[in-house]
């Protein structure tokens, strides 16, 4: 396919979640996994290759605006059904090779992380009293995986990328059907990039549905499979991910939600909390906190949060 230069949007600020990423359990540094299974057969998957040439107003709709509170974005209440929605991601530097035995695996392993990540969170959401269900296997379900390819460099950890992003959704995916068909209530879109470790952008989301003006209504995840020359972005970094999207904060660092006070207790404490701190290895034993569940909509007040005059969750006002 031809390749024709993308009207860059503009970039508007940094993710809430992609700087600083750094923050991982050095205990439990993974290698990639060795475990050889055979994933589906490229025919298996669907390939979509759609160009994407996209003006900026196109992008940005005047109706795409609306006023702060008014949407939780497409996630939003963490009890009940989500389906994920898989993109195996293409730009000038990132390819993957279904025929390449290292990629195949590296493909069979995203899926496998999902499986730890989504587990987890269901464990963990369980004695909040909340079902938390995810429909993601793409093996079990192939339109629940694309191929997506981009004409601009998409390792980056800023939000420039989100606007192409959320167009090839628009035009590639019905997502409305198969929130039908999944009968489900959220839906998440997670790309994945094949970089190698020398790759520094780290894993991020876009969370947050309203910041700076710009409705970010489709919640997306990117995961960069290798960076910073030692990570395998692990199991703990899709959940850490994937709970943003349902409102989580990161505690590592202060921002808009937490403190900088807070940021040194966690650092003083050595805090457990997924949104502080991740495995590194193939296991998450990372604990979802008082303060995490609140932040997703699973308790009405946190007493923790009220402690240390953190942000209040964005379902308090806006159920
Ligand atoms: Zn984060």
């Amino acid at each position: 396919m031809k390749k024709r230069p993308i009207l860059l949007v503009a970039s508007l600020l940094l993710s809430s979640c992609g700087h600083n990423e750094h923050n991982y359990n050095e205990h439990t540094v993974s290698s990639v996994a060795t475990e050889k299974t055979t994933i589906q057969t490229t025919a298996e998957i669907t390939t979509t290759t759609t160009e994407l040439m996209i003006e900026t107003t196109e992008i940005l709709p005047e109706t795409d605006y609306f006023a702060p509170g008014q949407t939780h974005g497409s996630a939003s209440y963490i009890d009940g059904t989500t389906i994920i929605i898989s993109f195996l991601g293409y730009d000038p530097t990132n390819e993957w090779d279904y025929n390449n035995e290292e990629d195949s695996e590296t493909i069979h392993q995203t899926l496998s992380y999902l499986e730890t990540a989504t587990d987890w969170i269901t464990e963990q959401v369980k004695s909040y009293g909340a079902e938390a269900k995810f429909i993601y296997n793409w093996e079990e379900n192939p339109d629940l995986i694309y191929g997506a390819r981009f004409y601009e460099e998409m390792e980056s950890e800023t939000t420039q990328t989100y606007f192409s992003q959320r167009a090839f959704i628009d035009t590639n995916i019905d997502s409305d059907a198969l929130l039908e068909k999944y009968n489900a209530d959220n839906i998440i879109y997670m790309f994945f990039f094949n970089t190698d470790f020398s790759n520094s952008a780290n894993p991020f989301t876009m969370p947050n549905p309203y910041h700076n003006g710009i409705l970010y209504d489709k919640e997306i995840i990117n995961i960069f499979v290798k960076f910073d020359d030692v990570y395998v972005t692990p199991p703990a970094t899709y959940a850490h991910e994937i709970l943003h999207t349902f409102g989580a904060h990161d505690l590592y660092y202060e921002n808009d939600a937490i403190t900088a006070e807070y940021v040194a207790y966690c650092n003083e404490t050595g805090s457990r909390d997924i949104m502080f701190t991740v495995d590194s290895g193939d296991m998450i034993t990372n604990i979802l906190s008082e303060i995490d569940a609140y932040y997703i909509g699973l308790t009405d007040n946190s007493d923790e949060v009220e402690k240390w005059g953190l942000a209040e969750c964005e379902y308090k006002n806006n159920p």
